[in-house]
C-alpha cells in the first residue's frame, strides 16, 4: 500500500472494551489500535479507514471531526486525523462505517483506496521558502522518491515472507529528504562524473542556488560522491538550521545518508554494499557526509509480535534529542523489503 492510500476500505479484526469508558470501544485494523464509538463494529466489518495524517475535506458527513481537527494553512483546508490518547487508550486513525459516507451504493472489496475519490490529502507541510531554491525540473524519473511503509500496514504480509531476513536497524531522522546523484555529463569529453541535486520531490538548479542549503551541502561532499565513478543516487535526510526545528541543535547543515541507489542497476545497495561503499570513500581524506546512525547492522526484527516491535520504537531516542522518531528497518538481504516504526511518544508530542 502506497503512502498515499490513506482512505481505504479495511476489515475490523477486533473489537474490545476500554477499561473505564462506556461510550467508546477499541477497534484493530491490521495493526492499528483507534478508539470508535461504541456499538459501530463488530469483528469481521468492513470499515472506511482513515489513517493518520490524512486530511478530510469539509463535507457535511466530517463536520462532527470539526472541534478537534480542523486545519488551515495556504496549502491545505480541512480535518486531519493524528494520534491522540484518550483513556490512556493511543488512538491512530479513524473507522466509519461505509454505508454513511456512501449512502445505499457500497459494494466496495476490502483493499479498495477511496483517498483520491473522496479528495482526503495528505498532510504534508511544503518547504520553508528559505529551503526551496530554484528548481531545475522534476525530481528524475530513474531514481526511487524515498519513501517508507508503516509498519502497521505491512506487518501482516511480511511476518510470512520475511520472518527469516535480518534487518538493519537505523535510526528515523527528522530532517528533509534529499537526494544526490552522480551520472556521466552529456556533452563532455573528461570523465568527471557530474553531480545533480534534489530535494523531496524536485531537482534543484546548481548554478543560481549556491546559497541553497541542499546545494551548499551536497557541494561541501563532491568528490565523496564523484570518487566511485559509478552512476548513483545517495539519498538521506538534510538536517540543520530552519529544518523541522532543528531538533538535533546542528549549528551548520548536514547530510545523513541512509541508503544509495545504484542507477545502472535499478536497484538499491543492501545494507552491507552501502556500508563497505561508505568505508572505501571514508579513507581518501576528503570530507565525508554523515551516514544516520546503524542501531544494529542485524536484527531480526520480526520474529517479534507488532505490539513489542512497536514497544521497541517508543523508546526510541535521537541522536541529541530524548525523542526520536523511531526506526527505519531495512532487510539485509532483499533491497525492496524496509519499513518505518514511528515512536507514539514522537507522534503523540508533534505539534
Ligand atoms: P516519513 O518521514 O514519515 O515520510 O517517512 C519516510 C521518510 O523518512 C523517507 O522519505 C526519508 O526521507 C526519511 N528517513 C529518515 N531517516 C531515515 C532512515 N534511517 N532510513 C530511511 N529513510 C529515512
Ligand atoms: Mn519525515
Amino acid at each position: 500500500m502506497s503512502e498515499r492510500a490513506l482512505a481505504t476500505i479495511r476489515r475490523v479484526l477486533a473489537v474490545d472494551p476500554i477499561e473505564g469508558a462506556d461510550n467508546i470501544e477499541r477497534l484493530t485494523i491490521d495493526g492499528w489500535q483507534l478508539v470508535s464509538q461504541k456499538g459501530n463494529f463488530r469483528p469481521g466489518d468492513l470499515c472506511l479507514y482513515f489513517e493518520i495524517d490524512s486530511v478530510l475535506p469539509i463535507r457535511p458527513e466530517f463536520e462532527f471531526l470539526r472541534s478537534r481537527c480542523y486545519v488551515k494553512r495556504d496549502w491545505v483546508e480541512g480535518f486531519r486525523i493524528k494520534t491522540i490518547k484518550l483513556r490512556k487508550q493511543v488512538s491512530q486513525g479513524l473507522a466509519l462505517p461505509p454505508h454513511e459516507i456512501f449512502k445505499g451504493t457500497f459494494i466496495a472489496d476490502e483493499g479498495t483506496d477511496y483517498t483520491e475519490a473522496l479528495g482526503v490529502k495528505k498532510w504534508d507541510p511544503p518547504l520553508d521558502p528559505q529551503l526551496r531554491g530554484k528548481a531545475r525540473g522534476n525530481f528524475p524519473h530513474f531514481i526511487p522518491k524515498t519513501d517508507q511503509a508503516r509498519i502497521q500496514n505491512v506487518y501482516k504480509q511480511y511476518v510470512y515472507k520475511y520472518a527469516e531476513h535480518t534487518f538493519e536497524k537505523t535510526l528515523k531522522l527528522n530532517g528533509s529528504s534529499m537526494t544526490v546523484y552522480v551520472v556521466d555529463p552529456m556533452d563532455s569529453e573528461d570523465d568527471e562524473m557530474e553531480i545533480h541535486v534534489c530535494s523531496r520531490n524536485l531537482e534543484l538548479d546548481i548554478e543560481n542556488n549556491k546559497d541553497n542549503a541542499f546545494v551548499a551541502t551536497a557541494l561541501r561532499y563532491s568528490r565523496f560522491f564523484t570518487m566511485p565513478g559509478r552512476k548513483l543516487a545517495f539519498q538521506g535526510e538534510l538536517m540543520g538550521p530552519g529544518i523541522q526545528g532543528n531538533r538535533e541543535g546542528l549549528d551548520r547543515h548536514e547530510f545523513y545518508i541512509f541508503d544509495i541507489f545504484d542507477i545502472e542497476r535499478n536497484r538499491y545497495l543492501l545494507p552491507q554494499e552501502r556500508i563497505e561503499l561508505f568505508a572505501t570513500l571514508s579513507i581518501w581524506g576528503f570530507a565525508v557526509p554523515q551516514h544516520v546512525p546503524i542501531l544494529e547492522a542485524e536484527c531480526k526484527v520480526l520474529a517479534y509480535n507488532l505490539n513489542s516491535i512497536i514497544e521497541d520504537a517508543n523508546s526510541c531516542i535521537s541522536i541529541v534529542h530524548p525523542v526520536g522518531e523511531g526506526y527505519v528497518y531495512k532487510s539485509n538481504t532483499d533491497p525492496d523489503v524496509s519499513f518505518k516504526v514511528i515512536s507514539n511518544k514522537y507522534l503523540l508530542k508533534e505539534e
